[in-house]
């Protein structure tokens, strides 16, 4: 259970809770400035960074994926989204 969960329990697809929904602003202002940090450190060594840059994004998709989960397919082709890049 993440502290999303916890914070917006009713929150998902269909919670109409506002303009935009309350948990994903607030999922989007956690990871931002993570998420910008994270940017700066792979500037400065992308290589030692890469992994950790790589798992916080894929932590902030798959709290998103809770709010606004994506269509199992597009266009009508099977979905590559969720393959991983190996590093
Ligand atoms: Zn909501």
């Amino acid at each position: 259970m993440s502290r999303f969960d916890a914070m917006y329990p009713i929150c998902g697809p269909d919670c109409n809770c506002g303009m935009l929904c309350k948990r994903a602003c607030a999922i989007d202002e956690h990871y931002a400035s993570r998420l910008a940090f994270m940017l700066e450190c792979m500037l400065v060594d992308s290589h030692g960074h890469w992994n950790a840059a790589a798992s916080l994004l894929d932590e902030y998709k798959a709290e998103w994926e809770k709010v606004n989960p994506s269509p199992p397919t597009f266009m009508g082709e099977p979905n590559h989204t969720t393959e991983k890049a190996v590093g």
